[in-house]
This record gives structure tokens, sequence and C-alpha cells, in this order.
């Protein structure tokens, strides 16, 4: 097994990305800190290129390829923010990039991944395995798999979203990060562990699929189906290897949210702090608003993850 990375590795991958990265803001509230009696700092990776911060690890992770596998190209299964990050960061590096994505993928998505010049292969979400299909096609053209969460200079990426809100803001008590595979969750921690010590460090899934919270009271990964959750980032049927072994180590509790939770955040980000947020991206701020009599009196960061949400499904969602 690859051994986890460590907060060295994402001080590397920050200087990576420099110049290609937004350096996104970080956004406060007066109405927001007053209603939750908290001082509440709010990352914005809703401004990142490509509309979240999967952009920090793609990129990182391609920028450490050698000759031979800039040549050979690069493959992803996703259909959502991964795909764009591998598709944009592919076409600034010049690498050729193949995503696997499901016939029934939003056109959206499809068109945004193929606008930034990736090849698309469609398989069959029910009846064709999308690993096996990446590996098959890895193999047959020699093309390197960088999977959406569980490689560990995809997590030392993520990690940098955090160093920078540490840089900005100092230390804080509380810690609260949107949960999928644990790509974000586990860069956080090791930025947060380094610049932030006695910081608490939590992460935020969907309710549907609490698999994160079940595999760390069980003390193992635990496989869900896949949950029906408005947050599709965050769909995931289980952590990866590295990000558990991260997590387990280093966080100190996975709170959920439900789907209503997450409207009812998605409409304080519209209304009080003015920014579109994915549904996804509202995880972190959703438990935040639950815990706010806890969090009285402290000082608490908030990974606000992605804006990526189709205009017409916004609206719905909020009416
Ligand atoms: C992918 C994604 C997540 C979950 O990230 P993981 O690294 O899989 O835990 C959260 N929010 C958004 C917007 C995403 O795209």
């Amino acid at each position: 097994m690859p051994t986890p990375p460590t907060y060295t590795d994402v001080q590397a991958a920050a200087e990576r990305i420099r110049g290609h990265a937004n350096r996104t803001p970080v956004l406060t509230s007066r109405r927001v800190n007053s209603e939750l009696a908290a001082s509440v700092f709010f990352k914005c990776e809703n401004f990142q290129r490509m509309g979240a911060f999967k952009f920090r690890g793609a990129f990182n992770a391609l920028s450490r390829f050698d000759e031979e596998q800039r040549r050979n190209g690069v493959i992803t299964y996703s259909s959502g923010n991964h795909a764009q990050a591998i598709a944009l960061s592919a076409r600034i590096l010049g690498v050729p990039a193949t995503i696997v994505m499901p016939h029934d993928a939003p056109a959206s998505k499809v068109a945004a991944t193929r606008g930034y010049g990736a090849t698309i292969v469609v398989y069959d979400r029910y009846t064709e395995n999308r690993e096996e299909i990446g590996q098959t096609l890895a193999a047959e053209h020699g093309m390197t798999l960088v999977p959406p969460y569980d490689h560990a200079d995809v997590i030392a990426g993520q990690g940098t979203a955090t160093k920078e809100l540490f840089e900005e803001v100092g230390e804080l008590d509380a810690l609260y990060v949107c949960l999928g595979g644990g790509g974000l969750l586990s860069g956080a921690a090791l930025a947060a562990r380094a610049l932030s010590p006695s910081c608490r460090i939590y992460g935020v899934e969907p309710k549907a699929g609490d698999d994160g919270l079940q595999s760390l009271r069980t003390g193992s990964i635990v496989h869900i189906d896949t949950p029906a959750t408005i947050a599709d980032g965050a769909q995931t049927q289980h952590l990866g290897t590295l990000t558990f072994e991260i997590i387990r180590r280093e966080v100190d509790d996975i709170h959920t949210a439900t789907d209503e939770e997450l409207v009812e955040a998605m409409r304080v980000f519209a209304a009080t702090l003015k920014i579109v947020v994915e549904p996804t991206g509202c995880l972190a701020f959703a438990a935040v608003r639950r815990l706010a009599a806890e969090l009285s009196g402290q000082r608490v960061g908030v990974i606000v993850s992605g804006g990526n949400v189709d205009l017409a499904r916004y609206a719905s969602l909020l009416a």
C-alpha cells in the first residue's frame, strides 16, 4: 500500500499549484456571526477554477507526471467535479485526458468536460464497472489513472485550501469540512494539525450516506449502496484506504446533514453571503448551523467546497 501523504506534501503541492489555482477568498458575515454567536470563516472554493476545490488535487497530481506519463495521458472516472478538474489541469499542462463517464451524466457536466478538450468514454452505470473500464483502458494505452480521492498527490493538493485558510485567519477552535471519499477532509486534517494543533477537525457527510461515520465508529472502511441525496458530490460508497488512515488518526468526529438542512444552508449562502453554493458544498455549514449552541464564542472554519449546480436545479431546490 502507498504511504499516506504528510503536511510536507501539502507544502510542496502549494508550490506546484501557485499561479495556476486561485487563492480563494475567506468570507465572513456579521449577520451569520451574530445569529450563531460565533466567528465563522468561510473558505470559498466555489471561487476556485472550474468551480470546486478539486482543481487543486488534480493539478498537483498531473504536475508530477514524468515525460512518458505526459505523453501517454491521464485517465479517470467521474461524472462530477473531478472530471472537470482533470480535464482542465490536463489542458493547462498539455497532457491528453480521457474521462470515463456514465451514459446518464448531466449534459452540462459532459459538455463542460468536453469543452476542456478531454476525450469522453461513456459506460452504462447499471451494467458496467467504471473502475474496471478505467483500469483496462489505462493498461491498454499506458495511461496513468488519477482517482478522485484515494491518491497521495490528490490529498496533498486538496490540503492546500485549508493551508491558505489558516495562513489568512490564524488558529481556529474547530474546522468543518464536506466529506465524500475523504480527499478534502484528509488533506484539510494534515494542514490543520500542522498550522493549528489544538483545532478540532470534523467531517460532514450526507445523512443518507453516513459510511464515513460508520467507518470511524467500527474502525474499518464501511461500504454502502449509492446514497439518495441532493449532495451529488458526496454520493461515494466508501472512504479510501489512504483517506481513512488519515481521517481515523486526525479527525475528531464526523457529523451528518439532511437534504433539508443543505437547502437551508444554501439559502443562507445566497441570501446573506450572496454566493451560489452547490448542495454538496453546503454540508459543513449545515452542520455548523445545527451545532451552533456548542460552538458559541468559538472561532470556526467552514470549507465551502464548490459552486457547480445547474441553475434550473438550484432554483427548484430553493423554491
Ligand atoms: C468531491 C467533492 C466533495 C467531496 O470531496 P471528497 O474528497 O470526495 O471527500 C465535496 N464537495 C464538492 C463540491 C465536491 O466536488
